[in-house]
């Protein structure tokens, strides 16, 4: 098992990543080219490091994060968000760029068109997380995912591998190229969902369709997930739950290397963030529980999401501990 340290640790979870500010335009119908519809507005904080950094806060983990913002009034937001979250944001602030933001658009059946402007994220400097050496050593598990510079989240993962750490790596949202290919070879845990994971595997020569992996026999999943190069896989399947496999899986306390551990019953208003909400909380529940099966904290990680799906926004609708408890007592 790779999270060796003693409960003494000062944080859990580090988690490095993105902050977007969510601005939300919500419409009957979404807008064709050249056409104004009127609707409502809302905003919230977003981005997907800064979603699973609320995610793990919220289940009770000490929680890290380690992040770009511009000079602006959004990047004030963000730390400010941060800190009422009891979140330990170590920001880098770029000069001359924005924060994040998400421009979406969501009608009424709940579809979407999104544009993200990564901003300050894509400048994420691997000398930033490089000094947050004390902050990483501090922590247990390191999640990490495809919003900022692939090479900003390589050294965090060979950093936190030197260190100790248990490592998560949400290959989240997909993206080609050898950079972010390298990221696979320097994590403990892979956790794609059902595209990223088509992704992945067609890159390592099978050919699968995202909307049929759900229905794939555990044998043939297991075989698609040991062509990845990592020990081990947490494939989400939206309302399905998710799917394990393990090269060793004594090595996370499991008994089986394959096996299945089915979603929770939803009242599904707003599935944005799920996986998110997924991840944090299996990182919170993987650092504060080190000795448990991998199966364990995967059944939480799948109350967590579905509480999460059933509520409006992203990291808002991140659940507390409590919240979950009292759902799925
Ligand atoms: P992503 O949000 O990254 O596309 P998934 O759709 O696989 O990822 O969802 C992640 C997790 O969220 C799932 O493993 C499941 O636990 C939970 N989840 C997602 N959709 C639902 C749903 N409709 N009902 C209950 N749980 C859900």
């Amino acid at each position: 098992m790779a999270a060796r340290k003693k409960k003494s640790a000062a944080c859990d979870v580090v988690v490095v990543g993105s902050y977007n500010q969510d601005m939300v335009w919500q419409a009957a119908r979404l807008p064709a080219p050249g056409e104004t519809r009127m609707g409502r507005f809302s905003s919230g904080p977003g981005g997907k490091g800064f979603n699973q950094a609320v995610a793990a806060a919220r289940q009770g983990a000490r929680t890290a994060f380690i992040a770009a913002r511009g000079n602006d009034a959004l990047g004030e937001r963000a730390a400010d968000t941060a800190r009422a979250e009891g979140i330990d944001a170590r920001w880098q602030q770029v000069a001359g760029e924005a924060t994040g933001t998400a421009a979406i658009w969501l009608d009424a059946a709940g579809q979407n068109s999104i544009v993200v402007a990564p901003g300050a994220n894509s400048l994420l400097a691997p000398a930033h997380v490089l000094a947050q050496r004390e902050t990483i050593a501090s922590a247990r598990v390191l999640l990490t995912q495809h919003e900022v510079h692939p090479v900003a989240s390589l050294r965090a993962l060979q950093l936190a591998g030197e260190l100790g750490l248990l490592r998560i790596h949400n290959p989240a949202p997909q993206q080609d190229g050898a950079a972010y290919r390298a990221l696979l070879a320097e994590c403990e845990l892979l956790t794609p969902n059902e595209s990223e994971f088509a992704a992945l595997v067609r890159a390592h020569g099978a050919e699968v369709e995202a909307s049929a992996i759900a229905s794939l026999a555990d044998e043939d999943l297991h075989t698609l997930c040991r062509l990845l190069p990592v020990p081990s896989v947490v494939l989400t399947l939206g309302a399905a739950g998710a799917f394990v496999s393990h090269a060793d899986p004594t090595r996370f306390h499991d008994v089986a290397a394959a096996y299945r551990v089915p979603g929770q019953s939803a009242h599904v208003v707003d599935t944005t963030g799920a996986g998110d909400c997924f991840n944090g909380a299996l990182a919170a529940s993987l650092a504060c529980a080190v000795d448990l099966a991998l199966a364990t904290h995967v059944a939480q990680a799948t109350r967590c999401a579905a509480c999460s799906v059933e509520s409006h926004g992203a990291a808002a609708s991140m659940p507390t501990r409590e919240q979950v408890g009292r759902r799925f007592p």
